[in-house]
């Protein structure tokens, strides 16, 4: 089915020609979309009534229901939960920063790489989500909470180098001038490390920043919170994230769940500084949120600073990562999972 958000200008000009309406409409519905947001062809008043009518049958414009929307009592942070035509619905979270507003999206509808700390893979991969539904992430904050865009984040649900096509297509899309306009630097890709479609990416000539969910400092630890690493070595992510750095000139960011005796240690904290140790990178260190179902806590702020001290100390630049939503449920996966049980 043809989808008006997941065009670019070429080719809503080749769909618009194909039905006999002038091509330089395309500026102008474009304009509306992603200036003006107007999402509805009876709005666009500039197309002629006949232009309109055609576009209404073959084009619908299918925006997302808000099922559910949150905002932190400082207002820094609001999430909203998106339903799309089939009943499936994605979390997508805004965070305001001094530097501007970064929307932190989702690539799938649930998640098939079942890491034992997120909430969005407890019922398991749904489907892909397509470009137009990631645009519509974007648009949907401008619609309901009317707010400009800084950077984008695929580090919400789903595992976006498994939708790996979808992903650069959208990517691609809200970079060129008529849509968003977004710089590839302001765009991070988070990956659980899956090492064939990441050496893939390097070669796109893209200078995304890509971020890896290290989670732990050898494989038998990490085998134990993320299946995926029964599949894919440290050694293969880290030279795929090497490769990364030599052919994009991007520093590759490692995420570290910090959970509580379980990866961080003194311990750890020293296995980690041998496996990083000599390489531009950045260490993004979240303390975990509690989970007492699957047995995972929260470090205490000792343990945290006594891990990411050590560190520092040895050379690692790692950062604590500023926690924002906690209190709206903005962790990943837990507002779609609330809607669930409720249904
Ligand atoms: S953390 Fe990311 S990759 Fe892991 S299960 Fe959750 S959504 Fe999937």
């Amino acid at each position: 089915m043809n989808d008006i958000f997941a065009m670019n200008r070429a080719d809503l000009q080749a769909f618009l020609v194909e039905r006999g309406i002038k091509k330089f409409r395309a500026d102008q519905i474009l304009h509306y979309i992603y200036k003006q947001n107007v999402f509805s062809w009876h709005e666009m008043t500039l197309l002629p009534q006949g232009d309109r009518e055609t576009l209404a049958g073959e084009l619908p414009i299918c925006f997302p229901v808000l099922a559910d929307i949150q905002k932190a009592p400082d207002d820094n942070t609001v999430k909203l939960l998106l339903e799309f035509y089939d009943g499936q619905t994605v979390e997508t979270v805004l965070m305001k920063h001094a530097y501007g507003n970064s929307v932190c999206l989702s690539s799938q509808v649930g998640c098939a790489v079942n890491c034992a700390f997120c909430a969005s893979a407890k019922n398991g991969f749904i489907r892909n989500l397509t470009v137009g539904e990631m645009v519509l992430q974007l648009l949907a904050f401008r619609k309901y909470v009317t707010a400009g865009l800084h950077s984008v984040v695929l580090m919400g649900t789903g595992e976006p180098l498994l939708n790996y096509d979808n992903v650069l297509s959208f990517l691609r899309l809200i970079h060129e001038k008529d849509t968003f306009y977004l710089g590839y630097r302001n765009m991070t890709l988070s990956t659980s490390g899956i090492v064939p479609a990441m050496e893939r990416l390097a070669t796109e000539g893209l200078p995304l920043n890509l971020a890896v969910s290290l989670h732990a400092p050898n494989d038998n630890l990490r085998r134990s919170i993320m299946p995926v690493a029964d599949t894919y070595t440290l050694k293969n992510i880290l030279t795929a994230c090497d490769r990364y750095f030599d052919r994009t000139g991007r520093k590759v960011t490692f995420e570290y769940i910090l959970i509580k005796d379980l990866n961080c240690t003194l311990a750890c904290a020293d296995e980690l500084r041998h496996l990083l140790g000599g390489r531009n990178i950045l260490v993004n260190a979240i303390p975990v949120n509690d989970n007492y179902d699957v047995g995972l806590c929260r470090p205490s702020q000792k343990e945290i600073r006594r891990f990411t001290g050590y560190l520092k100390e040895h050379g690692i630049n790692i950062t604590l990562r500023r926690e924002m939503g906690g209190n709206i449920q903005a962790a990943c996966g837990q507002l779609r999972i609330k809607r669930m049980q409720k249904q």
